[in-house]
This record gives structure tokens, C-alpha cells and sequence, in this order.
């Protein structure tokens, strides 16, 4: 026996089981001619080898490099062990799946070998819209229980033929133990029907059916991997304007589905990241900047298309068909979750749809397409949905079980389970009623699927917020404060303890001290906050009106530095308003009435965007800001003056800004300058405060933050200055993040900041 042989003993943890992990080792160990044996266990995947060092060393890197694509490792360990005297490499086949599964894993996009097999004319499975293997294909949106096989999914219903099942029991087969197998033999079938809900044909059929008429410029309602999605012909003006008009959505961007990278790469800039996450399993919505908006119909007034490639064999074979990008947006009624089921799509998206493309393939829980973007070299997940969850997060010890309810706006919540955090997807506007019951029905899976009883419930502070009603009546309820939340669901993603100096700028959140708070600069002490400095405040008539009507922030922003005299100044703002509403609010600004104060910068934000007239009412959350952003390019511009107020608790004042902005746009001076200048003030606001606190961790969370030009500036600037710069990654830096924050405060009560 040579000297350097060698024995190693792995464990492998993480998501690994029905991914095609045990095949993937025993190529891996033949190909390096390693021998011993691996088999699942409570523990994990247990692999046992033996082979020259060299070898065993690269097995053991290879492991996680060339891992299968659906595998999710979280931790490899090894150890040194006597040599056995292995014959050969084989796969042990454990009599019972030991497997505890605590893990589910998200949906994946469709893998390089199925797609070939669907267009390949001599394959079993060619055109067949419902191929996938084990590094493919449906996980969460058809799981109904633990452990992942097939009885506990919602392809129970079909059973599999011969064909399948021999691909199924067989180790060396890309679909062994793929739990939702099937082909056109014994699988989900297609069908095409009216609005009516008559059918109109089956199968191959229907999928030509459904193609010839978005060809021909119909809407089609399509059920995919996790709801319903419109789809029309994005190159058709006419078609995706009607759809506009008939949702009622004339500026939200839509997404395009392009049907390869390269024609992703005519219309936009993509670079090697942006281009890796097209084409990754999460295969989410990238938002690219387009060359030249060659449809502008599609993202109006918007620098970027939100882009993704086909994810599904279904909509691989119509984009195929069609041979041309489709706008994929979501099928809901108006602030709706994705629609998952026929008869209420039918019943509700029929005043939208033609003609409805549906499959008998459950969906066990909804999920929207996620969305990304890329700031600072780095990926950041804007919308986390398909793809994503329910991955958990990561903690570095274990905390008994909690259960975090989240916000009310973009909902998602969160449970702990040992040492993984569990985020559903988003969940939408929980005012919306069909959204407070997706609410409701996800909170008691994941504690049922997790089989997990919560030792204590979080909810945000705000004394109305419907997603409070569960802990009504509960004991062991903490309250985490809206922006505490906001820094501390970033610091779970760094797992980072305090201090730190937190940014929490958004649109609005319940404060502390009765106003209404989003220009915060919050020292967080783990679970305990000092709100260092704010915004100055103004008030917002109309309460939350002004949340939809920019115009609003600005008569109130204008109001607290001009007073009565605000309404004489020559500003386009004041012509939005008959006499009558100048009136009304005039007197709400005079009299504080329906006029609480705030000291929002989404709210500023959307007041400069009333000045500059670019928007006075808005569509949908974060339009005004966009295109605030989007202005801000400007090079060679100095930012407005900053005044701070002195004194331990610091105010920036914003009244020179004003000032400044008001005397920029009477003398006419470019939009584009007063937005870049405007821009560089807030990141010279946030430099200013955190060069006074002198906290080395600064983290930047809210809604504000998914402006790039906003975010990419502040991490120059404070990083400049020599702060450590943290800013969301995979947790959404709105609303959305705001479960985890909430069960981070409880950890980090827990371990008394000792990680
Ligand atoms: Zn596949
Ligand atoms: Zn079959």
C-alpha cells in the first residue's frame, strides 16, 4: 500500500437528500478512483473513503465545487481515520430513509438535460411541459407534509408507469427518488379553456392553442410552477397596453421573459453576475438596464427591464413556439397574492384572461416570481419568493422556537427551529382579505410542517396591524419597533451583534413616540435601540393619503418651512389641487388635523418628485422614488447643505435643501442636477451622523435602500470614511425582512449578544 493513503471520514449537512446527492459522490468518487461508500443518516450524507491523499483531498473539495445544482451544503465536516481496506465505491442503500428532513427545498428552474430531452423529437419526454429530474423542477409549491416523498406531495394523485418508476428505484438515474417524476404516460396534462371554464382542447393541443393566441395579441392566464401569470406578447404594443388597461396597472413595470441569454444581451447590459443569476436554479427576475427600451410599453419611464429566462419546460415550450419575449407578470386581482387555483382565476382574472392554460398539477402554496437586483458587485434579492424560500437562514446556535409575524405591508413571516430561521414567501398587503388567509394558512403550516409549537410570538409594535390579531390573547409576545426590526434583520444576515449604527429609511412605520417614523439613525444594542437622530419631521395631510399622493409630502414638507404664504409660491404642485382640495388641505396644515408628522425620507423622497413634478399621484408604492432615482446621474454636483442640529440627539434639518431646491426649480435649473444633488445629500447626511457616533458597523435596511444610486453611494461614502458598510443580501431590504429582524431580537436577547 502506498504512503500516502489515506482514509476520510465526511459528513455532509444541509439540503442533500432527493437532489441527486448519492449519485453525484459515486461518479465523483469512480472519477478520482477513490473507494469506500456513502449512505444518508440522521446526521446527514456519511461518506467513508480511502485512496492516495492527493485524490481524497480533491474529492473532498469537489464535494461543494461541483455539487448538484439543487444541493444546498451547509456543513462539510471530516476527520482522519484508520485505512479499512476498501474494494470498490458503493452507494449503501439505508433500509428506511434515516433521513431526518428538516429542510425543504425551493422550487429550481429547469436543468440543461431535461430541457434538451424536451425538444429532443426521439425522446419519451419530448414537448412534455412537466419533465424534471432531481436537479430540477417543483419542491415547495407541491409539498404538503414531511418526510419529501411522493404521498406527501401533490403528485400523489398520479402514479407513476413503468417507464418512471424504473428511472425512480434507480441510483444511477438522474430521477432516482425525484419525488415529482412523470411523463405524458402518467403525468399532469395540459388543458386550454375559456373564461367560461369550458374546455376548449388538451395537451399538446392546448399548449399550440394558447400560443397561437398570444401570437395573435390575446392575454393568456397560465398556471405555472406558483400561481397564475398573465401572459401576453411583450414585441405587441397593442397587446400589452390592453393588458395594462384591463388590470388597471399603467406604469408598474412588468417583467419579460426573454427566450435566451443572448436575446437578453441585444436589449441589455448583463454582466457576469447578473448573467450567472439568469441562468442560476433560482432563476429569479433580474432587473438589467436596458440599451435602448425597445418596449417601452413594458416598463414605462423605467432605466431597467425586470428579465428572467424560461424556468419551467411549460414555458420553455411557448417561448420556443413563439420565438419571441412574453411579458410573465403576476395573475391576481389588484393587490392580490398570486392566484393558484382555476375556478378562482376563472372567477377573478376573467375580465383580464381570454383564455386560460391550466394544468391538473396542485399548487400547495403560492409563490411569485423573486426578484434581484445587483449593487456593489453583489447580488441583492429584492422580492424573495420562488427560488429562495423557504431556505432557511442560518444562526450560529439554536433558540427555542419562535414565531415572528412580520409587518402588514409586504408581509412574510418567520420561525425558528433550532438553529434555522424559516421565512415564507412574500405574502403581500395583509389588508387585502385573500392575503390575511394566505397569511393565516402559512402560519399554521409552517408550524405544522416544522412540527413546532412556538414558545413566543413576535409582532411589530403598531397597535393596528392585522398580522397582531394572532398574538391577541397569546403569552410570552414580544414587540419589536418597525426600524429596530428593519437593522436587526440585516444584522441576522451577518450575523452581527451590536453596536451598531443602524439606517432605517422607508416609507413609514409605527414610532415610538407617536409619530410616524422612517429617517432613522437608531443605535442598535442588540436587543435594545437608542434612536440617535431622525429626519425633521413635517406632517402629512391626509394622513395616509399622502402614502399614494406625492403631492401631499409636499404641501407638507413646503408648509412646515413657508406656512401660509406656501400657497402663493409659483410651484406645479399647487396646480394638481382644485380650489376646493387647496382648501381642505390648507386648513388640515393650519389646524393639524388629519396631518400626523413624520420624519420619512421615503415620504421627502416622494415630495421631491411632487416638486419636480415628475409624479403627483402615484400607482403603486415607490413609483416617485424610482423615478427620482432614475435621474440621478449627474456628475460634477455637490450635494444640498446639511444641517444638523447640535447636541446629543441630532435632527437633520432639511430646510436649506428645500430652499435650494425651490430656488433651482424657479431658475429653471435641470431635473437631473436637483435629483443628483438631492441624493448626494442624504449620503452626506448619513455620513455626517455616523462620523458623530463613531460606530464602526454601520448597516443600512428599509424600503429606501433598494435605490441603487442611494445604496452604492452611502457604502462609498461611509466606507471612505472607514466604517464597515452592511446592507441586505438574500433578506429583502423592505417589509419583507421584517419577520427575521423580529425573531433576530429575540436570539439576540437569548445570547445576550454573546455569539
Ligand atoms: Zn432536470
Ligand atoms: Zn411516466
Amino acid at each position: 500500500m502506498q504512503e500516502d493513503f489515506h482514509h476520510l471520514s465526511i459528513v455532509v449537512k444541509g439540503i442533500v437528500q432527493g437532489v441527486g446527492f448519492r449519485p453525484f459522490v459515486y461518479h465523483l468518487a469512480k472519477s478520482l478512483n477513490v473507494h469506500g461508500y456513502v449512505r444518508n443518516s440522521t446526521q446527514g450524507v456519511m461518506i467513508e473513503i480511502e485512496g492516495p491523499k492527493k485524490n481524497t483531498q480533491e474529492f473532498l473539495q469537489k464535494l461543494s465545487t461541483e455539487k448538484p445544482r439543487c444541493a444546498w451544503i451547509t456543513h462539510i465536516q471530516s476527520c482522519d481515520k484508520p485505512v479499512v481496506g476498501y474494494r470498490n465505491f458503493e452507494i449503501e442503500h439505508s433500509t428506511q430513509s434515516s433521513m431526518i428532513d428538516t429542510v425543504i427545498l425551493p422550487d429550481m428552474s429547469i436543468c440543461g438535460d431535461c430541457l434538451n430531452e424536451i425538444f429532443d423529437p426521439l425522446n419519451r419526454r419530448y414537448r412534455y411541459p412537466f419533465t424534471n429530474c432531481t436537479n430540477c423542477g417543483p419542491r415547495y409549491s407541491i409539498i404538503t407534509k414531511f418526510p419529501y416523498d411522493r404521498e406527501n406531495t401533490t403528485m400523489d394523485v398520479f402514479s407513476m408507469c413503468q417507464d418512471c418508476r424504473d428511472e425512480y428505484t434507480n441510483p444511477q438515474n438522474r430521477r432516482f427518488h425525484a419525488q415529482p417524476n412523470a411523463c405524458h404516460a402518467c403525468g399532469p396534462h395540459l388543458q386550454l379553456l375559456k373564461e367560461t371554464g369550458e374546455v376548449i382542447s388538451t395537451h399538446d393541443a392546448a399548449l399550440c392553442n394558447a400560443v397561437e393566441a398570444i401570437r395573435c395579441g390575446e392575454i393568456v392566464a397560465v398556471k405555472g410552477l406558483g400561481g397564475f401569470h398573465f401572459v401576453v406578447d411583450a414585441t405587441n404594443e397593442a397587446a400589452v397596453k390592453k393588458l395594462r388597461e384591463k388590470k388597471q396597472r399603467f406604469y408598474k413595470p412588468f417583467a419579460i421573459m426573454y427566450p435566451n441569454l443572448q436575446s437578453v444581451k441585444n436589449d441589455c447590459f448583463v454582466s457576469q453576475l447578473e448573467e450567472n443569476l439568469l441562468i442560476s436554479p433560482e432563476s429569479p427576475i433580474v432587473l438589467l438596464r436596458h440599451k435602448n427600451d425597445v418596449y417601452p410599453w413594458v416598463a414605462p419611464q423605467n432605466l431597467y427591464y425586470g428579465v428572467m429566462l424560461p424556468y419551467t419546460p411549460l414555458h420553455a415550450l411557448i417561448i420556443h413556439d413563439l420565438q419571441r419575449p412574453i411579458v410573465v407578470t403576476s395573475g391576481n386581482r389588484s393587490h392580490e397574492c398570486i392566484c393558484t387555483q382555476e375556478d378562482y382565476a376563472i372567477q377573478t382574472l376573467g375580465n383580464v384572461a381570454s383564455l386560460f392554460l391550466v394544468h391538473n398539477r396542485k399548487i400547495a402554496h403560492h409563490a411569485d416570481d423573486s426578484i434581484v437586483r445587483v449593487v456593489m458587485g453583489r447580488e441583492m434579492v429584492m422580492r424573495r419568493a420562488r427560488g429562495y424560500a423557504p431556505r432557511p437562514i442560518l444562526l450560529k446556535r439554536d433558540m427555542p422556537s419562535t414565531l415572528a409575524v412580520g409587518g402588514d405591508l409586504k408581509n412574510s413571516i418567520a420561525l425558528s427551529v433550532a438553529n434555522n430561521v424559516f421565512i415564507s414567501p412574500y405574502l403581500g398587503d395583509l389588508q387585502v382579505k385573500t392575503n390575511y388567509e394566505a397569511f393565516c394558512n402559512n402560519v399554521s403550516f409552517i408550524q405544522k410542517i416544522y412540527a413546532t409549537a412556538p414558545q413566543s410570538l413576535i409582532g411589530d409594535a403598531h397597535p393596528g396591524y392585522c398580522s397582531n390579531y394572532l398574538l391577541n390573547e397569546r403569552e410570552n409576545v414580544v414587540r419589536v419597533q418597525h426600524h429596530h426590526a428593519h437593522i436587526l434583520s440585516c444584522m441576522a444576515e451577518y450575523q452581527l451583534h451590536g453596536p451598531v449604527l443602524g439606517l432605517a429609511w422607508d416609507g413609514s412605520g409605527y414610532g415610538l413616540d407617536a409619530t410616524v417614523w422612517g429617517g432613522e439613525f437608531l443605535e442598535v444594542n442588540n436587543a435594545d435601540f437608542r434612536r440617535t437622530a431622525h429626519f425633521r419631521r413635517f406632517c402629512l395631510p391626509g394622513g395616509e393619503k399622502a402614502v399614494t399622493e406625492p403631492r401631499r409630502c409636499a404641501a407638507g414638507l413646503l408648509f412646515e418651512i413657508y406656512g401660509e404664504q406656501v400657497f402663493d409660491l409659483d410651484l406645479p404642485v399647487w396646480k394638481t389641487f382644485s380650489a376646493h382640495e387647496k382648501q381642505i388641505l390648507q386648513a388640515m396644515l393650519k389646524n393639524k388635523i388629519n396631518a400626523p408628522q413624520t420624519s420619512s425620507v421615503g415620504r421627502i423622497f416622494d415630495a421631491v418628485a411632487s416638486l419636480l413634478n415628475l409624479c403627483q399621484q402615484q400607482e403603486f408604492e415607490g413609483q416617485a422614488a424610482m423615478l427620482v432615482e432614475f435621474l440621478a446621474e449627474e456628475k460634477n454636483c455637490t450635494a444640498y447643505p446639511v444641517a444638523l442640529s447640535k447636541g446629543e440627539f441630532m435632527e437633520i434639518d432639511w430646510e436649506p435643501m428645500l430652499r435650494e431646491i425651490v430656488d433651482d426649480i424657479t431658475k429653471g435649473v435641470c431635473a437631473t442636477t436637483i435629483a443628483t444633488k438631492f441624493h448626494l445629500f442624504l449620503i452626506e447626511a448619513a455620513v455626517r451622523i455616523a462620523r458623530r457616533v463613531a460606530i464602526k458597523n454601520v448597516v443600512l435596511s428599509g424600503g429606501c435602500f433598494q435605490n441603487k444610486y442611494l445604496l452604492e453611494g452611502c457604502i462609498r461614502q461611509l466606507r471612505r470614511e472607514g466604517f464597515s458598510v452592511y446592507w441586505h443580501r438574500e433578506i429583502p431590504t423592505n417589509d419583507e425582512g421584517i419577520s427575521l429582524g423580529q425573531i433576530y431580537a429575540c436570539y439576540l436577547q437569548q445570547n445576550k449578544g454573546d455569539l
